[in-house]
């Protein structure tokens, strides 16, 4: 038999998902204070090249399904990155990741870390939109990581977030469940020589509007904490 859908408890989702990341400052701090960085240009003028070169990508069929390609957006000099999966459709119109309902919930997290999404860079596994949302395929995963290896090896950032089982799992080169990843830092290796980035999986955003428990929110928050402890910064708190 077919579930009701009970609009009460739906819109009473929407206005927690809106409480459950707000309200929370920095004790005592009376501005915003930037992350402290220091401007490379010359890996804003890599992450162009990368953006021109999805933009003209046909490698998986994708390429010509796409509206808009949606290489990432953000800081170049970024300590943050946060990998989502693929674009959706308001990303595919945009081409900007991250910019319907589960970028809202993003940026929300973002804001209750204490950062801002001009801050941190945003990006996905994949650059182009799959038809229907429908989940990326392995060789569309194949042909487009090496633009995420390569955007992750130049931004060289502190941390990586990995929104979601596909990004966890892709970088991580791992079949575990994303409940099994998340929660404990991991290392990603940019470049053979390298040395590691700290990474942390997460639940993506898409999945916890579906599944909207106090334990997953709770969850995505101890999560972004040990980032923030990781990066040395400030967590905030919920002011009452
Ligand atoms: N979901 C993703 O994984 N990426 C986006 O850019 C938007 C939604």
């Amino acid at each position: 038999m077919k579930k009701e859908v009970d609009i009460r408890k739906v819109a009473r989702q929407h206005v927690e998902v809106d409480d459950f990341f707000a309200g929370f400052s920095i004790k005592g701090a009376e501005i915003d204070q930037p992350l402290p960085q220091q401007m490379d240009n010359n890996v804003a003028v890599v992450l162009e090249q990368i953006a021109e070169e999805v933009g003209k990508c046909r490698a998986c069929q994708l390429g010509s399904l796409r509206k808009n390609a949606v290489p990432g957006v953000g800081n170049p000099n970024a300590r943050l990155v946060f990998v989502g999966e693929a674009p959706g459709a308001d990303e595919d119109a945009k081409g900007e990741p991250f910019v319907g309902r589960a970028g809202k919930l993003l940026d929300k997290i973002i804001a209750a870390m204490g950062l801002s999404r001009q801050e941190v860079f945003i990006c996905n596994i994949l650059k182009c939109r799959p038809p229907n949302n429908r989940d990326p395929k392995p060789e569309e995963i194949i042909s487009c990581l090496p633009f995420l290896r390569r955007q992750l090896e130049i931004i060289r950032p502190e941390v990586i977030v990995a929104l979601g089982a596909h990004a966890a799992k892709t970088l991580l080169e791992t079949n575990k469940p994303i409940g099994q990843l998340r929660g404990k830092f991991h290392e990603y290796y940019p470049a053979p020589e390298a040395e590691a980035i700290k990474f942390m999986a997460t639940y993506h955003p898409a999945y916890l509007l579906r599944n909207y428990s106090q334990d997953n929110r709770a969850k995505v928050w101890e999560d972004m904490k040990q980032v923030l402890a990781e990066m040395n910064l400030p967590v905030p708190t919920k002011q009452k």
